[in-house]
């Protein structure tokens, strides 16, 4: 009977991913290595833990290990696990399709990206094709853990594969790599026993080379602190992050109460997300007596803290829980709640330790703080403590803690106050902040949308309320200083009655514009601005709501009208005083004029053309036209 054979095409852009890993990626071929290994490591694991909830797994009495074997001759080498192994349909899609939806704006950055650090492509799952770096012909013969026929896999990367029937094999997988002319040292014990060092010393199963174990197994997680190098740290880092950078921080902790806990926490160096490579994957996983349970666990540690890379390992936890029931277990939560709460307490220590540290941290972490910020009840006070923003009283391009301006708030100020704009510049040069430079009030700078988001959604700090200062029921302590500048100034203000008649006539020329006209006792130079009457939603969250409407195609609009707050001691205010009676037409003109101008200080959106024909309108009769 002759053994029943099927030809493949690779997808697309595994095809496309092929061609980056055989042309471009052979300078640090190296890792190859490290990726089967990973994967058969990988294997190993679901097996273990598969096996757990079945009474007869199918070849339960072979050892769970990895084998590599060399042949100098014939210039192959071979890898082979005892783990799960691969059904005829999960060799075709797994070893033919990037699980990565891969698009080709991912494969080109991931071109560029990986050759300055090959390391980086096992961060994109797309570790097997690895192979192809160092071997003309692959060869995989697996057997999948349920006892069912075993398979040949073949190809030599260029375009197809083929699949075969094959008697005879055991449970897992066994990799072939048929050695390109020059990649025969990877058929040299010396040189594979020196790469298996330096990349996979962590593995959980040992690793037999020619018939040798190579590395010790152990628990990194488990060893008491002050046994581990820093070294060892590091090590483990790369290998359990599939990492090339070294991380920035590291929480090693145990405890016995409420639940038994060793974890290992590290944040990386780099921020993928932010260099565009799309949303990440979580880099912790869980295990229970040290058997791997979730791997990149979604349930372990919430969302906004995916940049982690580590383990956490609870004696607690059933050995034998489903991956599914994680989500909604009880013990799982609380053990999320314990670890998350013990991070971000370690994180707000180490900032205090070393404050430019932790800046360097939050430029490249920062948002995600911000999103747990945004979204996150449970951790609210803690998060509270590690946000970072620029304020009036910082210097620029060095954010401060909310606690910083706690500590220097005057007696009888009771509110914490903010305002958001584009930049530093842009916002001291706004309406917005006149009051607080005159009254010496600090104001935080908020330069992200998300900012005002993460602010609004705490309401409060230490006990002060947090409110943004484009709100239009803001109010300041009077004090005694400014009342003697205020009374100075008094002659050069619009009378009361003219004040009141102005305010008449714009709230009738601006109805279709604003919800009403205030008589500012806020603005020291500026003629307007805008305010918000929704104490909750701040102009520049009203931005990214019209925004988001606009994207899913739900029109523009929908704001709510603001009010205008105009100031009777600017000039161009006490004019238009006098304008109106004598030209109610240009007047309404200059009124739109000074509406728009505060709309586009408040970064909100205004009609453009419209506002340019009518600026040209304006100019044209300044210019005596
Ligand atoms: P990743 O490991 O990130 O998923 P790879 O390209 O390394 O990506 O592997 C693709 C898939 O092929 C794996 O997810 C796994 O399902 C399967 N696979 C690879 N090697 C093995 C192996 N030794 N045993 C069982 N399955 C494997
Ligand atoms: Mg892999």
């Amino acid at each position: 009977m002759t053994a029943k054979t099927t030809t493949h095409e690779f997808q697309a852009e595994t095809k496309k991913l092929l061609d980056i890993v055989i042309n471009s990626l052979y300078t640090e071929r190296d890792v190859f290595i490290r990726e089967l290994i990973s994967n058969a490591s990988d294997a190993l694991e679901k097996f273990r833990h598969e096996s757990l909830t079945v009474d007869d797994a199918f070849d339960a009495h072979v050892p769970l290990e990895v084998a590599i074997d060399l042949d100098e001759e014939k210039h192959t080498f071979t890898i082979t696990d005892t783990g799960i192994g691969m059904s005829r349909s999960e060799l075709e899609h797994n070893l033919g399709t990037i699980a990565h939806s891969g698009s080709n704006t991912f494969l080109t950055e991931l071109a560029e990206a990986a050759q300055k650090d090959v390391s980086l492509i096992g961060q994109f799952g797309v570790g097997f094709y690895a192979a192809f770096m160092a071997g003309t012909q692959v060869r995989v013969q697996s057997r999948s853990w349920d006892g069912s026929e075993g398979h040949e896999w073949t190809s030599d990367g260029s375009g197809s594969f083929s699949i075969t029937e094959m008697e005879g094999l055991r449970r897992g997988t066994k990799i072939i790599v048929e050695l390109k002319d020059d990649a025969h040292d990877y058929a040299k014990k010396w040189k594979v026993e020196s790469i298996i060092k330096q990349y996979s010393s962590f593995v959980p199963f040992p690793i037999k080379l020619e018939g040798e174990t190579v590395n010790t197994v152990q628990a990194i997680w488990t060893r008491n602190r002050s046994e581990i190098t820093e070294e060892e740290y590091t090590d483990f880092y790369k290998f359990i992050g599939n990492a090339g950078d070294e991380p920035v921080y590291r929480l090693h902790f145990s405890a016995d109460a409420p639940l038994m806990i060793n974890a290992l926490l590290f944040a990386p160096k780099e921020n993928f997300e932010v260099l565009g490579f799309g949303k990440m994957e979580p880099g912790v996983n869980l295990y229970c007596q040290r058997i791997l349970i979730d791997q990149h666990s979604k349930n372990i540690l919430p969302e906004w803290l995916r940049f982690l890379k580590g383990v956490v390992d609870s004696e607690d936890m059933p050995l034998n829980i489903s991956r599914q029931s994680l989500q909604d277990n009880a013990l799982v939560s609380k053990l999320r709640k314990v670890v998350t709460k013990r991070f971000l307490k370690y994180l707000d220590e180490e900032a205090k330790k070393d404050e430019g540290k932790y800046l360097d941290f939050w430029n490249t972490f920062g948002i995600f703080i911000k999103e747990g910020a945004t979204s996150d009840y449970e951790f609210q006070k803690e998060l509270s403590k590690l946000l970072r923003f620029e304020s009036s009283k910082s210097e620029a391009g060095k954010p401060i803690s909310l606690a910083d301006y706690v500590l220097r708030m005057s007696a009888d100020q009771d509110t914490i106050y903010y305002i958001n704009g584009p930049s530093r510049a842009a916002i001291e040069a706004g309406p917005y902040v006149e009051m607080f430079k005159k009254k010496d009030i600090e104001i935080i700078y908020t330069m992200e949308p998300i900012d005002d988001f993460a602010l609004s959604h705490l309401g409060e700090f230490d006990g002060k309320k947090l409110v943004s200062a484009d709100r239009a029921d803001l109010d300041f302590p009077d004090n005694d200083a400014d009342k003697d500048k205020d009374d100075d100034s008094e002659e050069a203000k619009l009378e009361s009655e003219a004040a009141d008649s102005l305010v008449t006539w714009l709230k009738e020329a601006l109805k279709e514009q604003v919800a009403d006209v205030i008589v500012s006792k806020r603005l020291v130079d500026a003629p307007a601005m805008i305010v918000n009457p929704d104490g909750y939603m701040t102009s520049s969250m009203e931005r990214v709501m019209a925004a988001s409407r606009a994207e899913k195609g739900m029109g523009f609009g929908g704001e709510s009208k603001k009010n205008l707050e105009i100031n009777p001691k600017n000039p161009i205010i006490k004019r238009l005083s006098d304008l109106q009676k004598n030209d109610a037409d240009f007047a309404k003109d200059v009124a739109l004029q000074i509406y728009d101008n505060a709309m586009i200080q408040a970064g909100l959106v205004i009609d453009p053309l419209v506002m340019v024909e009518r600026n040209y309108k304006i100019l044209g009769r300044a210019l005596g036209e």
